[in-house]
Parts: structure tokens; sequence; C-alpha cells
């Protein structure tokens, strides 16, 4: 199967999902998780009209950048962000998906400041409670949408998150549900409403994500094939 043509089935098993949970398929938006794929398979996913690629390894991205693997797409950050790395993101995502702690949001705002732009971002939860997982602890999610708040040149677009890789079907489904209800009550409380995104859902549970509230789902292994670790 190629690209496009997976793509087109993934396409479809959105929108039958969201028509399932009575909603609209145009309103969910489709990151191909591309790492540890070339600038060419990049290149065939915009083709195929990919509304945004997404990005883990701030080197892999930086080489593929310099190759033009992204032009006509928006590019997003996925991955776990180390603070000294906060330099090769700001400014060249669209979107920051995975921001999970304070001192990150710090960062990011002192040096969008610096560069004198606005960087938008998701705040991850890590909903599992995994420890050797970056997010938010549930309850850490309002102080840190409030501090969030504090930072001029940040905008929470929404909210990311990633069950544990190990949770049957229905837990996982239970995360997606209190995930979305996170969302839904930080966007009232907070947010006036405005959030957009609410990414979860990746090639195994899309397809559930949508139906319990994601707005933007991830999805890698499905479109781009099965990795190749290097
Ligand atoms: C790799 C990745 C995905 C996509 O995973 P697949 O199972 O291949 O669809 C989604 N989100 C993040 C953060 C990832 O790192």
């Amino acid at each position: 199967m190629s690209i496009a043509e997976n793509i087109a089935r993934v396409r479809a098993e959105i929108a039958r999902a969201a028509e399932e949970a009575g909603r609209d398929p145009r309103e969910i938006v489709l990151v191909g998780a591309s790492k540890m794929n070339d600038a060419q398979a990049c290149r065939e996913a915009i083709a195929a009209g990919i509304d945004a690629l997404g990005e883990n390894r701030v080197q892999e991205m930086t080489v593929k950048l310099e190759q033009h693997a992204y032009d006509g797409a928006p590019l997003h950050f996925i991955g776990h962000l180390q603070r000294n790395k906060v330099r090769q993101v700001v400014g060249r995502v669209a979107l920051i998906q995975s921001v999970g702690s304070q001192p990150l949001l710090e960062e990011i705002e002192k040096t969008a400041a610096a560069r004198e732009l606005i960087q938008d971002i998701l705040l991850e939860v890590n909903i599992g409670g995994e420890e050797a997982k970056s997010g938010f602890a549930p309850e850490e999610m309002r102080s840190a949408g409030e501090a969030a708040l504090r930072c001029p040149h940040i905008r929470v677009r929404g909210l990311m998150t990633i069950p544990p890789a190990d949770a049957d079907r229905e837990a996982n489904l239970g995360y997606f549900r209190e995930v979305r209800a996170l969302y839904v009550d930080m966007n009232e409380k907070l947010f006036h409403n405005e959030l957009e995104y609410l990414s979860m859902g990746m090639s195994g549970d899309y397809a559930d994500a949508i139906r319990e509230g994601a707005t933007m789902v991830r999805v890698g292994t499905a479109i781009f094939g099965a990795r190749h670790y290097l």
C-alpha cells in the first residue's frame, strides 16, 4: 500500500468514527507521525493531503527541515522536548504538542519572547501516571493552564495525551474519557471555550479516540508502515 492509499484508508476510518459520534469528520485534524521516515515519505504524505506532520526528535526534525521535507504542511513537535533543545523548536513549528512541565513552559516563553513571536502549544497530560512518561499529572493541569496563561508569548490551543501502551481497550477508553473531561472543564473555566485541539489517538486506537472526543489524531505506522529502527 502506498502512503496515499494509507491516508485515504485512515481518512475513511476517521469519517466513520466521527459520524458514529455525530460529529463532522472535517473537524478532525490528521497529523502524520513521520519519525524514522525520510523526507520523500513526508513529501508523499503532504501531496496526499495530510493536515500536518509531527516529529519526535529535534535532531531528525532539523535534518529534515533542511531537506525541505515539510514544505506545504504545518509541522508539529510531538515528542519529549528537553529544555536545552527548545531553541531549535520554538518558531520552527506551528504547534508544540508535548509541553508537560513548568520549566519547559518557562523556557518556551523565554525563547518565544526573545524572538518576538507567539508559540502555539498543547499541554500534555500524563493520564496513566506513568513514572517514565512526561506530561502533567491530571491534578496539576489546572495550575499548568494558569501558568501558561501568564506567559504572553505562549498560546495554549488544547491538550494532548498518550495513554499507557499496555492498557486494554476498556482502560484505554477510560483514559480518553478522563482527558476529554479535563479538556472540557479547562476549556470552559480557563480558556473561554477557545481551545480547539484534543490530541489523542494513534494507529491502534484513533477511531476510539475520535469516538471519545479527539479533534486531532497522530498516526504513524498506519500511514507510513512499520518503522525501521536505526
Ligand atoms: C510515534 C508517535 C505516534 C504515532 O504512533 P503510531 O502507533 O505509529 O501511529 C503518535 N504520537 C506520538 C507522540 C508518537 O511519538
